[in-house]
């Protein structure tokens, strides 16, 4: 967003500033003196420990062009580009809103338990090929990032590409209400969050309010395996839809797929008769892949271009990420975040990859998942063959659980549960790999397993 400062107080309803400062010109707001861009509105909030409004004069020495002041929080600072208003966090939305509605980008919506970053930087990737894009950097996806995000799009932007999280209902009904975006995606429903929303129906419900912000050009596409959501599908009018997932019952669904330690390939169908590679690893991010494909082709795009795309994109760290071990062993470093449904997943990649060496497993506690937390970790266990897997390591009180459930079958010697002690994990991983194994390495975000990774580096 590009606007004077005249411009900006008229968007938001409030007193002009003084005359002097009317031509001042903003780009684009920032909420931290730490990341602060030259030419930024500096909004203030006051927190429950820091008061920003203390940062305002470093956020001048650092470029910002003018600053919000909240009404009541002691004298605005004089001789600067100053707007006064009753509620930060307000105006930056309003203005947000706004300025969205002014602008003529696309705006392509995200949302899902599960894959939402990945499925954003790969939609981000493929469509830069054909468009100027702007995309959520890392996981401003919230009620604060999600705004910042849209003033910081170019006027010259084609498309936005926008996470959206949640932690309870209403939340994505309030950012698709502010984005408006012609397209939606719900990548899957999982289990986090099941603490705050009562059932995966509730967690299936929240996400799909990111439908209420389409118009009726609009399109959803979401991963039709999952029933909960071809079921919310049917019952709501008012929007296109399209489903894509495994199953052949979806309106796009690949016709083969081939998959190796480094990435997939999807063959579309035989009327385009092509290959697409995706440089990315497991069985979920092939559908990640999918939806991308997908808002791709509906922008436009050809299967030659998303192909270029795809091998051009970048995509944000720890998510089945393949990192070259010391002793030349392969670790997956998808330490990022766990749930059951992404650690099945990513279990899954371990089993089915091709490979010579052997599977070695490092699971981690799977954090905030409520009372039935034992059960999701029992069955996780459970679900674990000696015929797949080779070793089976766990982190944390509660990974204890999959490895008391894994070692009934294993043979002995192949299941070793550390409850918190990292040091010896690392020690006994190291004497453990060698060259050509391959290492999972998944659990939640709490539990740092990216410190093993980086040790065995
Ligand atoms: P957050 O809610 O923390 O922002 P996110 O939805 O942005 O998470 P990603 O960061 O893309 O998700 O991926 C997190 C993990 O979820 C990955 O490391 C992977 O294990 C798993 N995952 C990614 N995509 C899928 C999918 N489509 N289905 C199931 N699991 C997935
Ligand atoms: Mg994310």
């Amino acid at each position: 967003m590009k606007r004077t400062l005249k411009q900006v107080a008229d968007m938001l309803e409030i007193n002009s500033p003084d005359t002097a400062f009317h031509d001042v010109v903003i780009e684009g707001a920032s909420i931290n003196t730490r990341t602060i861009k030259k030419g930024n509105l500096f909004i203030p909030f006051k927190g429950e420990k820091v008061d920003g409004h203390q940062y305002v004069d470093q956020a001048f020495e650092k470029g910002a062009a003018a600053t919000l002041w909240q009404d009541g929080a002691g004298t605005p600072p004089a001789g600067v580009p100053v707007l006064v208003v009753k509620d930060p966090e307000l105006a930056l939305q309003k203005l947000a809103r706004i300025y969205r509605q002014e602008a003529s980008f696309k705006v392509v919506a995200i949302t899902g338990s599960n894959g939402k970053t990945t499925t954003k930087d790969m939609i981000a990737g493929i469509l830069s090929h054909s468009f100027k894009v702007q995309k959520t950097e890392g996981n401003f996806n919230n009620q604060l990032g999600l705004p910042l995000t849209l003033l910081d799009v170019k006027e010259d932007t084609e498309v936005s590409v926008l996470e959206m999280g949640m932690s309870g209902f209403r939340q994505i009904a309030f950012l698709t209400e502010l984005a408006q975006p012609e397209i939606a995606v719900i990548t899957n429903i999982g289990e986090s969050h099941l603490q705050d929303l009562g059932s995966r129906e509730g967690i299936a419900k929240a996400k799909f309010e990111i439908t209420e912000g389409l118009s009726e050009e609009g399109i959803l596409f979401y991963y039709g395996d999952e029933p909960l959501l071809t079921g919310l599908v049917e019952k709501a009018p008012g929007f296109q839809s399209s489903s894509y997932g495994y199953g052949e019952s979806n309106d796009f669904s690949p016709k083969r797929i081939e998959m190796s330690e480094d990435g997939s390939r999807i063959y579309l169908n035989e009327e385009t008769d092509e290959w697409i590679d995706v440089p990315v690893l497991g069985k979920h991010n092939v559908l990640n892949a999918l939806a991308a494909i997908k808002v791709a082709l509906h922008l436009g795009m050809d299967t030659t271009s998303i192909t270029q795309g795809f091998s051009q994109m970048k995509l944000t760290g720890m998510r089945m990420e393949k990192v070259d071990g010391a002793k030349g062993e392969i670790i997956i470093n998808d330490a990022y975040n766990a749930s059951p449904t992404s650690m099945r997943a990513a279990i899954a990649f371990a089993e089915e990859v091709r490979g010579q060496g052997r599977k070695i497993l490092l699971l981690g506690d799977m954090l905030e998942l409520g009372t039935e937390e034992e059960v999701f970790h029992r069955e996780i266990g459970k679900e674990l063959s000696p015929d797949k897997i080779d070793y089976v390591l766990t982190f944390g009180d509660r990974g204890q659980w999959i490895g008391e459930e894994a070692s009934k079958r294993f043979p002995k010697g192949r299941v070793r549960t550390f409850g918190q002690n990292k040091k010896e994990l690392i020690s006994i991983l190291q004497k453990l790999t060698v060259k050509g194994d391959l290492l999972l390495v998944k659990g939640s975000r709490g539990m740092l397993l990216e410190e093993v990774v980086e040790a065995l580096k």
